[in-house]
């Protein structure tokens, strides 16, 4: 028996929060008494993995992995979830992992809950925390099936270091025939995901068109964050449906969440509201965003952007 932890890397590169999981099914593993196995597809450097506990490293090599495939990856973490028997599979709660997660658990017989963000009950039967409600409010789930499938949500357990001197050992699934397009709805070339990043900022309506975007990708590009924007600016095709975040949109769970013009509709907070730290630039008081945000700056975004983006840079 085993606990099979999905680490997830994007053009080679193991992600930030993938750490977090591994941290989290080190745990799992420890609860339950047994070992923990991660399974790395295409990670040029799997042995960033040790400093999370793991023991074992199973490394899949195949360009045939290399997009995102929600049918082929699925098949492959249950190819390695057989060979481990594994007792839990557990992966990211971020789009990807959401795709994967089920099709996995219903190969596997196996039960499967989301959005997870606690250690499982120590004590029979099976239980784990969740978000529930657009993360309003949380539920307790119980697991039954012999197989568990849990996808943990980012930020929920802590980037937790354990270094410990592991081993990798290739594996060779045998990859299918997908016959269906379900590749990732990520970004993964050239700009940070939203899912990856630490710092989010999010532009809305306030900002009047997409020529006025600019200020907001400089902020971005200054503080290393990943860009989103509230859903009538990606309905109006000023960005890209792929930055919408909230409810219908991406679920954002950084550390630092800008929101600059955008008014802090329920549906827009429930997706973003998992953020550590929210920011808010707005020419209106009384915003419902500012009774969300742990800082608030009244004014135009037209003048206090520039000169946020000016501090930053002479910092
Ligand atoms: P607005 O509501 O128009 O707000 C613009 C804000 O900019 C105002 O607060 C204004 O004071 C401020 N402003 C204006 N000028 C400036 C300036 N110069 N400087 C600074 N601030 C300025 N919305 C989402 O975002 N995500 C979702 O996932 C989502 N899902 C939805 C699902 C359903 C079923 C429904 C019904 C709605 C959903 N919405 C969603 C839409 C949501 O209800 C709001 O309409 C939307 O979030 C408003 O976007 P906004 O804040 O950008 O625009």
């Amino acid at each position: 028996m085993s606990v099979l932890v999905v680490a997830e890397s994007s053009e080679g590169k193991l992600k930030k929060s993938t750490f977090e999981v591994v941290a989290y099914g080190k745990k799992v593993a420890e609860q339950l008494g047994t070992n923990m196995v991660v399974l790395a597809i295409n990670a040029n450097e799997p042995n960033q993995l040790y400093t999370y506990g793991a023991e074992k490293v199973l490394s899949v090599t195949n360009d045939a992995l290399k997009t995102f495939n929600a049918k082929i990856y699925a098949n492959v973490i249950q190819q390695a979830a057989e060979k481990e028997s594994a007792a839990v599979v557990v992966v990211e709660s971020n789009a990807n992992g959401l795709y994967v997660a089920p099709m996995v658990a219903v190969s596997l017989n196996a039960g499967f809950a989301s959005n997870v963000v606690a250690l499982p009950s120590s004590t029979a039967p099976f239980t784990v925390k969740r978000k529930a409600f657009s993360s309003k409010g949380f539920n307790n789930t119980q697991i039954t099936t012999d197989v568990k499938v849990i996808a943990l949500a980012k930020n929920s357990y802590g980037l937790v270091e354990g270094e410990v001197a592991g081993t990798i050992e290739e594996f060779s699934p045998s990859v299918i025939e997908s016959g269906v397009s379900s590749t990732s709805i990520e970004q993964t070339t050239g700009k940070i995901t939203i899912a990856d990043a630490d710092i989010v900022v999010s532009g809305g309506r306030g900002l009047k068109g997409p020529e006025n975007w600019g200020m907001v990708e400089e902020l971005a590009e200054v503080l290393g964050a990943a860009t989103a924007c509230s859903k009538p600016v990606s309905d109006l095709g000023w960005r890209s449906h792929s930055e919408h975040v909230g409810q219908t949109g991406k679920p954002v769970a950084s550390n630092l969440y800008i929101a600059i013009g955008i008014s802090g509709a329920i549906q827009h907070l429930a997706g973003i509201n998992s953020s550590k730290v929210k920011v808010v630039i707005n020419t209106d008081p009384e915003a419902p965003f500012f009774k969300a945000a742990d800082y608030g700056i009244v004014g135009d975004a037209f003048e206090v952007v520039p000169k946020l983006i000016e501090k930053l840079k002479n910092f």
